[in-house]
């Protein structure tokens, strides 16, 4: 006989998401699922004889989302450190140029290592989902023991029509494997300025066909609306001759890059566009009329320097959002708590706590796909939690503001992932049980 695991989990504060903070709320859960949901004393009542784990003044919060990510670039500061190139290049393409030189030295292994170190971050950060690009294809297998949920966006990019080729058919080889570990293999067309207008569309056409995810980073700089239209400025002058791209050079499209998109068959749901900051009320519009969903990345533009999102236009237009920390090359950690911390300030009040805290959950699930396992305490989700231990008082009125506080990142206790103990803080002791 299989024995199923059961156990009750409450704490001073549960945070559902889908409804406002429950004092003395309590989680029940069975196996890998979350079965019921309410007061502790209502839980312990209607199922007696369960063990009952109270974790007392703390909050009980779902795991977190990290839309958009690139996990296998964790080990960025360390390489950077090696090569004596810690200083931040002062501008987006420069940036570019150094991410790509310093990829050069890499081998193999460096990538497998970083990735997992990724993985490991993401998880004491108290995320339970990703959506992570990868560049290096033959890493993936790295996510076979992970507990996360999400997507594996296969990255692919080129101007070489030959090279093109070659790649699709190394791409549909790997897609043949559906999924790693718990996530699913996708697609993401890096950008349109990395990417011809022939192998773009031959690649949303694909992904499509295959109802497959799909992830493309969009209008994250003014040099990037500047390629896309007029086919010029550093893009061009800079990164192209870098790679040994300047034959192929597009013609200019005369068009801004979410047109330009549209064009080449890329406004579609299921591709999820990241950065979003170069957008026009017309263009927000669209995106919206689409059903198009944005994982926004403010820290990595504000590193970048790139410009600010309009967050609060893009929510009131309906564009479904959530949030990445994008890559330790542009980011100060993997964290979803900081990242919304951040985005609290940065937006200066267009995005408000517990909009945020919903991007983080429920938008960030909706984004990869996963709302029906994730996002939100509800029956039959999996049971993805996580234990935050404030160190000063919190009153119901103030959960909000402390989610989007800088506090919570450390202030992580223990990490549940289908109702699994995978992290837990040192220093503490065990919960009263
Ligand atoms: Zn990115």
């Amino acid at each position: 006989m299989v024995v199923v695991l059961t156990c009750i989990y409450t704490a001073k504060y549960l945070v559902p998401n889908n409804a406002p903070p429950v004092e003395g709320g309590a989680l029940f859960v069975r196996g890998d699922r979350i079965a019921a949901v309410g007061q502790l004393s209502d839980l312990v009542s209607r199922f007696p004889g369960v063990e009952v784990v109270d974790f007392e003044e703390s909050l009980l919060v779902p795991l977190l989302v990290n839309a958009h990510t690139h996990l296998e670039l964790t080990d960025f500061p360390q390489w950077a450190g090696d090569a004596d190139e810690e200083t931040l290049p002062d501008s987006f393409v420069e940036w570019i140029l150094q991410l790509i030189r310093l990829k050069m030295n890499l081998q193999e292994n460096d990538y497998r290592s970083s990735l997992k170190s990724g993985i490991e971050a993401s998880i004491a950060a108290g995320t339970g989902a990703v959506g992570d690009i990868l560049a290096r294809h033959s890493a993936r297998d790295i996510y076979q023991n992970s507990p996360m949920l999400g997507t594996i966006f296969l990255e692919s990019l080129g101007q070489d029509p030959a090279k093109n080729c070659q790649s699709k058919n190394n791409l549909k080889q790997v897609l043949t494997e559906k999924s790693s570990g718990m996530l699913e293999l996708g697609i993401s067309p890096h950008s349109p300025y990395t990417i011809s207008k022939d192998y773009l569309q031959s690649l949303y056409r694909y992904n499509q066909n295959m109802q497959l995810r799909c992830s493309t980073h969009l209008a994250e700089s003014a040099d990037e609306v500047d390629f896309v239209e007029h086919s010029r400025g550093p893009l061009v002058n800079k990164l192209y001759p870098f790679v040994g791209w300047l034959d192929f050079v597009p013609h200019p499209s005369g068009v801004r890059p979410v047109e330009y998109l549209q064009q080449q068959g890329g406004l579609f749901p299921e591709n999820l566009l990241v950065h979003g900051v170069h957008l026009s009320t017309s263009e927000i519009e669209l995106l919206a009329s689409k059903t198009m969903s944005l994982a926004l990345c403010p820290r990595s533009n504000a590193r970048l320097k790139v410009g600010k999102a309009p967050a609060g236009q893009l929510l009131r237009s309906g564009v479904k959002l959530s949030l990445g920390t994008d890559s330790l090359a542009s980011c100060d950690n993997l964290s979803i708590w900081d990242e919304m911390a951040f985005a609290h300030r940065w937006f200066e009040g267009e995005l408000d706590a517990p909009t945020l805290f919903s991007m983080a959950t429920q938008g960030g699930a909706e984004a990869l796909a996963i709302d029906s396992d994730m996002g939100s305490f509800d029956v039959g989700k999996v049971a993805a939690f996580q234990i935050l231990r404030p160190k000063t008082t919190v009153a119901v009125d103030e959960v909000f503001d402390y989610l989007v506080s800088s506090n919570c990142s450390s202030d992580i206790y223990q990490v549940y992932h289908h109702g699994q103990l995978q992290f837990s803080q040192s220093g503490y002791s065990e919960p009263a049980g």
